[in-house]
């Protein structure tokens, strides 16, 4: 079937309203927000926007029997391309399809569709005192059903854990268009060890395994209280291993987060009224719960960071907490200021190493940075080894793109040396399939077969992660 044929059959089975097939429509289509898709984007043939598991299950029988691409897209606020179509084929917006279907408080779960928004989730929930913990900093735009298949966190996941953790079940429609409830079919329980965990096996398959069309996820109560310390550091060591003394205290913060000089001095350079101290490192560290405990891990923070760090300042007023967090919260932005030509681009961004390799991995990227001469921000989540490093280029410089590839690559070879991974957090996608044989070694040709299994004609997200 060539492209003007799937389009009228598309339209055909889900009517003018559900399909996207104008090259203007379609360009919008090519991009995530990875440096990837920047530097080759590539249209689909057309888009679809699905509102039922049926018409999702007619859409892949099509595909299916005539061998079409298939590329499953939340927001597209992706890393890595994973959403985007490499060559052709349909892509199914799911963001459209945004419905919470029931919030079961009585049995601590949510059973929702696809595209609900991770902050919309939340909103609804606080309603009923509860909580979905896994904290994106993309939350007002990501899915769910895009957290699921990225398998996503965020700055709580030190405490908290991934998405992974709260997946109690999918619906999901496969290539072929059969539809699978995983975590049981009728199940509402909270512990289930029946059958093989297809659920862990779908969250964070990236839409390579099938098409997750209904979510249930558990919540978690909302603490009452929260307080944030700020630690400085005049040495970079210093930083990880008041991380472990903190640990070692008996504490787990809900978040961990560093700046390293790098980050301060873009924070400073982008909000001087922000006016972080100037040093090797800055750690903040947020603590949750009932309010005698959070009162009681902030002692403790306080006096265990206090005998590495310059300063620590521990608050629970909501205002310098604020202000304190405020730092942390525009490094993003912040690391895209630093050169009045350049942005920063999304590649190589998140490498996770083991906690004692933190510093050395931080000096290893500044090197890395010194040695192609491109400006790199580093900052992150500490607490589980998450460096985010934020490479700073001209876009339109062909020579500095160059570089930078080379440069990222080069970060990517070091997270795996520092017996790290090349992404603790945003995936493989498009990008890093090409570390997946050193990362996994023979456990890859496995990842393989069980791809063939679920996806024969491997027409699920093609290019993407295997
Ligand atoms: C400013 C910013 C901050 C970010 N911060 C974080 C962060 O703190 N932590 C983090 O983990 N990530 C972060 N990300 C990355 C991104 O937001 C997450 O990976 C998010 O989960 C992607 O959701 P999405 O809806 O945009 O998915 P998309 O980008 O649309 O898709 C991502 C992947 O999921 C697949 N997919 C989407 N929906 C489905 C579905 N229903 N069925 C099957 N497959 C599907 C796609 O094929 C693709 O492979 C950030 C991104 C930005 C732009």
């Amino acid at each position: 079937m060539d492209k003007s044929a799937l389009q009228k059959e598309l339209v055909k089975m889900l009517g003018k309203d559900k399909v996207l097939y104008d090259e203007l429509d379609l360009m919008y289509y090519s991009y995530d927000s990875s440096f990837l898709t920047k530097l080759e984007p590539a249209n689909p043939w057309a888009v679809v926007l699905p509102r039922s598991t049926e018409e999702v299950q007619k859409i892949m029988k099509l595909a299916f029997d005539n061998n079409i691409d298939i590329i499953p897209r939340g927001a597209g606020t992706g890393e890595t391309g994973g959403c985007v179509a490499l060559k052709g084929g349909i892509v199914l917006d799911l963001s459209t399809w945004d419905e919470i279907v029931e919030v079961d408080a009585k049995n601590m779960q949510v059973i929702l569709r696809p595209g609900v928004i991770h902050a919309d989730l939340n909103k609804e929930l606080a309603k009923y005192n509860l909580f979905f913990p896994p904290d994106p900093g993309s939350s007002q735009m990501c899915t769910i059903g895009g957290m699921v298949a990225n398998n996503a966190s965020g700055l709580r996941a030190v405490k908290y854990g991934c998405t992974e953790q709260y997946i109690l079940g999918l619906e999901i429609v496969l290539a072929n268009g059969d539809i699978i409830t995983t975590g049981g079919m009728k199940a509402r329980c909270i512990k289930n060890v029946s059958g093989l965990n297809l659920t862990k096996l779908m969250v964070g398959s990236e839409g390579i395994l099938g098409v997750i069309t209904q979510i249930r996820l558990r919540c978690w109560p909302r603490p009452k209280a929260r307080g944030i310390a700020m630690a400085v550091f005049d040495n970079l060591d210093d930083a990880p291993a008041t991380v472990l003394d903190v640990y070692q205290s008996g504490i787990l913060p809900s978040g961990i987060e560093i700046l390293d000089s790098s980050a301060i001095q873009a924070v400073n350079q982008f909000k001087p009224e922000i006016n972080l101290p100037d040093a090797e490192a800055i750690l903040l560290f947020e603590v949750d719960g009932n309010p005698p405990s959070v009162k009681y891990d902030g002692q403790v923070i306080k006096e265990v960071a206090g005998k590495r760090a310059r300063n620590v300042e521990w608050s629970t007023e909501e205002k310098r907490m604020a202000e304190l967090w405020e730092g942390r919260s525009i490094t993003a932005t912040a690391a895209a200021r630093v050169r009045k030509d350049g942005s920063r681009i999304f590649a190589g961004e998140d490498i996770s190493v083991p906690l004692a390799k933190v510093a050395d991995t931080l000096r290893a990227i500044r090197a890395l940075g010194d040695k192609y001469g491109i400006k790199v921000v580093n900052y992150g989540h500490i607490g589980d080894g998450n460096v985010h490093t934020a490479p700073v280029i001209n876009p339109e410089n062909p020579e500095e793109v160059e570089k930078v590839l080379q440069l990222v690559h080069d970060i990517h070879l070091l997270a795996i040396e520092m017996e790290g991974t090349t992404t603790g957090e945003h995936g493989v996608g498009a990008v890093r399939r090409k570390y997946a044989e050193l990362e996994h070694g023979q456990a890859w040709q496995y990842m393989k077969e069980i791809k063939k299994a679920f996806d024969p004609k491997g027409i699920m997200n093609p290019g993407k992660l295997i």
